[in-house]
């Protein structure tokens, strides 16, 4: 990394990039709030960087020996926002709310759940089209339909919409449709579909893989950054335990680590860790108070008839008394819940 001096000119930066250029190293400029930070991913033994040291305007050279330079907040000191669909904000001052169902089932079901939840001013539809289900006998999602119909219900809601993309041949679809992608914790560390994420022009949810390590999870997010997308979000969802009254163990600890160690947002979905609906709100509320910037809820009409994690998620009524609280926990913690 190459910091640049308090006062270096647009100039000086673009000499430190043309000269990275000539070393054969790609150069990501960060702007701070104090100071412009330039990053040069390469092997560690390969060029001279002590050249670079010596030009006008550049502080130091630091070497930064992990294998996630780009996600680190060493890189990107100031909290990266995101800013996506009409106006919308992740990693800002305010919490975002993402809520919806587990899978798009229908269309009177996808109006019902958005009706309720844009009521309550939550901007961000979620619901699968494509659904990565444990057994290949359970209902796989509705495909190209389901997103295309996604699109149409919540444009008519005045909503954003976040869904999962399963394979890398999908991303330019779910691209074209979706305000966010969500990669599933378990395609976690599938590294063709990172790749293919880096390359879209559309900012990607990362979730948690259910037995990784924040390292890992990093380095994830690393190879969507090192593909040219910027805007990467990260989601804890739960781990693997061994206790069974929860379906995941929501790693709260989480929220703080990541923070430190990178600068990208954290959002945290309650309702895949908690398993059950009735314990989804108190573990929303704890993420917000901890500094998740964002929640993603489950949230269906007639849960009892879902056709996914019906179990887990939420009616409206709940819905609407989580979201008053989470709004009264944001305000505790100096945010707004948005
Ligand atoms: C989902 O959001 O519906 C989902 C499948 O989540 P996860 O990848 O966290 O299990
Ligand atoms: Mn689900």
């Amino acid at each position: 990394m190459i910091v640049m001096a308090a006062g270096a000119t647009p100039a000086q930066v673009q000499e430190v990039v043309r000269r990275a250029q000539q070393l054969g190293l790609t150069p990501e400029v960060s702007h701070g709030r104090e100071r412009t930070v330039v990053g040069l991913v390469g092997h560690e033994t390969e060029p001279d960087l002590e050249k670079l040291s010596t030009l006008e305007g550049v502080e130091r050279v630091v070497r930064v020996l992990h294998d996630h330079p780009l996600v680190s907040r060493e890189f990107h000191p100031d909290d990266r926002v995101i800013r996506f669909g009409p106006g919308l904000e992740l990693g800002g001052p305010s919490v975002l709310l993402m809520a919806g169902p587990c899978a798009v089932e229908g269309r009177g079901q996808l109006e019902a759940a958005a009706g309720a939840i844009s009521e309550l001013g939550v901007r961000v539809l979620r619901g699968g089209a494509f659904k990565p289900r444990t057994s290949p006998y359970s209902f796989q999602g509705l495909g190209e339909p389901g997103l295309l119909l996604l699109r149409e219900v919540a444009d008519r809601f005045h909503m954003a919409v976040i869904t999962e993309v399963l394979a890398p041949e999908d991303v330019p679809l779910v691209a074209e449709h979706a305000d966010i992608l969500q990669i599933g914790a378990r395609n976690m560390q599938n590294y063709r579909l990172l790749q293919a994420c880096g390359e879209v022009d559309r900012p990607i949810l990362l979730k948690r893989g259910l037995a990784a390590t924040v390292d890992e999870l990093l380095q994830a997010a690393e190879y969507v950054l090192a593909g040219g997308n910027q805007r990467v979000a990260l989601c804890e969802r739960g781990l693997r335990g061994f206790e069974p009254s929860v379906r995941f163990s929501l790693d709260i600890t989480s929220i703080p680590v990541l923070k430190r160690l990178t600068s990208l947002p954290v959002v945290v979905d309650p309702s895949h860790a908690a398993g059950r609906a009735q314990y989804v709100p108190a573990i929303g509320l704890a993420a917000v108070a901890a500094g998740a910037d964002g929640l993603l809820v489950e949230v269906h009409p007639d849960p009892s008839s879902a056709l996914s994690d019906g179990a887990q998620s939420l009616d409206p009524t709940a819905f609407a008394a989580m979201v008053a609280q989470v709004v009264k926990v944001a305000a505790a913690v100096g945010r707004v819940a948005a």
